[in-house]
């Protein structure tokens, strides 16, 4: 049995929107009817400021307009989908714009023509959401860090982090289970069958630093894997 649990802290109760779009009037009307909707609202005029705040935000959905100063919509959906899989809805502002999208084929979810109801596009997003949803299952968000349990990786502000096995298995045990504190006993218990190699007690304290140097962003103060002092650890906490 599999029961995965998703940890979510903070703003991230609220779906995040990045709206990338470079008429200021289209963006901030979009911005505004958005978080009327309750939506938290990201918003880029240009394709480079939308992969930055992509590496550095947890997004939920992307409305990407596809005439851009510095890039088209589809040479950022391609660098997007280098490294995360967020559901985007094109924003086209012709039918020839609109068979490119039908014609390519590139990955994007939904796509709207300008200009749009509002009503009309935050129920293509609600439609997407759901069914992206069905994938949320095997996805752990603490912070900014990702934890995807189909393909066993680990993203930081949607980066890779290298973790061995041995690291992986740890940190897996801790976030799979929020709140709950484990001795560090039981973690050793629960990693062994993952390692040939003996882990004592303090090598278990070494591996715990190692992860935290790989997803803390301060090591000293660190917000994923908690120390509960005299006991163990225990995964970020749930706000
Ligand atoms: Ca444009």
């Amino acid at each position: 049995m599999n029961i995965y649990v998703i940890i979510i802290l903070g703003d991230e109760l609220m779906t995040s929107v990045l709206l990338v779009e470079d008429e200021n009037a289209i963006l901030m009307g979009l911005k505004y009817c958005l978080e009327q909707e309750n939506f938290l609202c990201f918003t880029a005029s240009n394709g480079n400021k939308a992969l930055q705040i992509m590496k550095e935000e947890n997004i939920d959905l992307v409305l990407l307009d596809l005439n851009l100063p510095d890039m088209n919509g589809f040479q950022v959906m391609e660098q997007i989908r280098n490294f995360c899989e967020v559901p985007i809805i094109f924003l086209t502002a012709n039918l020839e714009e609109v068979s490119i999208v039908k014609g390519l084929d590139m990955g994007a979810d939904d796509y709207i023509t300008k200009p749009f109801k509002t009503r009309e596009l935050i129920s293509r997003m609600n439609a997407v959401l759901r069914r992206n949803k069905k994938n949320l299952g095997n996805i752990i968000k603490i912070g900014n860090v990702v934890v995807d349990l189909n393909s066993a990786k680990v993203l930081k502000n949607g980066h890779d982090v290298m973790l061995t096995a041995l690291e992986y298995k740890i940190l897996l045990t801790l976030v799979m289970n929020p709140n709950m504190v484990f001795t560090r006993e039981k973690i050793l218990a629960d990693i062994w069958d993952v390692n040939e190699a003996y882990v004592n007690d303090n090598t278990l304290t070494v591996y715990i630093k190692r992860i935290r140097e790989k997803i803390e962003d301060d090591v000293n103060h660190p917000s994923i894997i908690l120390t509960v002092r005299g006991v163990g650890y225990k995964a970020g906490d749930v706000l």
